[in-house]
């Protein structure tokens, strides 16, 4: 597991946190979700319960899920650490302990109801937007992950909350709703239900990106926010990836990126932006570079604007 080659390894979320607390000296508080006592992991529970279906939790936390038991019994457990890691970190923005807050191992955004698929057990980010509405907040998510946010999307269906993903069409989930399912460049949008989805070809770059950011800038001025949610995918990160899909995203796209959430979060909601790393595959460099560029990229705009 330690060697980075497992999708989700927690290599890349340490080497995250570090290079963080290397930037950002003692402005970072790190928060292991694992240390907490039995009263708040049964909170927890009955939270993650609200989000998904009762039985699934079950299964899933127990290792008796059906899907996974056998060869890997254990992953509830570890999804259940990720999902309360974004739980804190909504918690610090509630409570304003925190502006920004970045969850490296969230933003589970294929995670659906009742079942797991891509890696993803427990949709984190769905809590988030539903915890923040019951505090009175007026959430938004955005989701520049290389692989469409369908999870997110299915699950706030129904809600009002925008969702908006940048991702490359013709990679999973492949879901005609939001996914061209072809190389061409497209744009899937309902404002009806507030459901944006940009879909970019393979190899695109940070022009394609940049420009689906820009246009991105002006859907969040039409809502408005008072709290952004990142799905912060460094998937589309150039190079060798051990999934082969290639976005060639740079730093330069990166930062762009990361700018445009900055200022409009400074503009309609008092600097609030929760982070999730969502997906990554080069675990020991390119991904934790990545999600430090972003987050810092953010705190140090929202810090300087406050
Ligand atoms: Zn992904």
């Amino acid at each position: 597991m330690g060697d980075g080659t497992q999708p989700t390894n927690p290599i890349r979320a340490k080497l995250a946190t570090e290079l963080l607390v290397n930037q950002l000296g003692d402005q970072v508080t790190v928060v292991d979700p694992n240390n907490t006592d039995e009263f708040m992991v049964g909170l927890d529970r009955l939270y993650l319960g609200a989000v998904h279906d009762k039985e699934y939790v079950q299964q899933t936390i127990d290792g008796t899920n059906p899907v996974w038991i056998g060869n890997k019994p254990r992953v509830g457990e570890a999804a259940f650490a990720m999902f309360r890691g974004t739980m804190r970190a909504t918690d610090a923005i509630i409570d304003g302990h925190a502006k920004v807050a970045f969850n490296p191992q969230g933003a589970k955004h294929h995670a659906r109801e009742n079942f797991g698929a891509g890696f993803c057990a427990f949709n984190d980010m769905v809590y988030a937007a539903k915890a923040f509405q019951a505090a009175g907040l007026k959430p938004l998510y955005l989701d520049w992950d290389i692989h469409a946010g369908d999870g997110v999307y299915h699950m706030l269906k129904g809600s009002t909350v925008p969702t908006i993903s940048i991702h490359v069409g013709a990679t999973y989930p492949h879901d005609p709703e939001l996914n061209v399912s072809l190389d061409e460049r497209a744009e899937l949008h309902d404002p009806t239900i507030d459901k944006y989805n940009f879909n970019l070809r393979r190899y695109d770059g940070d022009d394609a990106f940049i420009e689906a950011i820009d246009k991105t800038a002006k859907i969040i001025d039409e809502y408005r926010p008072d709290v952004i949610l990142l799905a912060a995918g460094a998937d589309g990160h150039t190079g060798d990836s051990n999934l082969g899909l290639l976005a060639n995203y740079t730093a330069k796209g990166f930062e762009y990126a990361a700018n445009m959430v900055a200022s409009k979060a400074l503009e309609y909601s008092q600097g609030r932006v929760l982070i999730g790393g969502a997906g990554g595959y080069q675990p020991l460099k390119e991904t934790p570079e990545t999600w430090a560029l972003v987050v810092s990229t953010i705190y140090n705009q929202i810090k300087k604007g406050a």
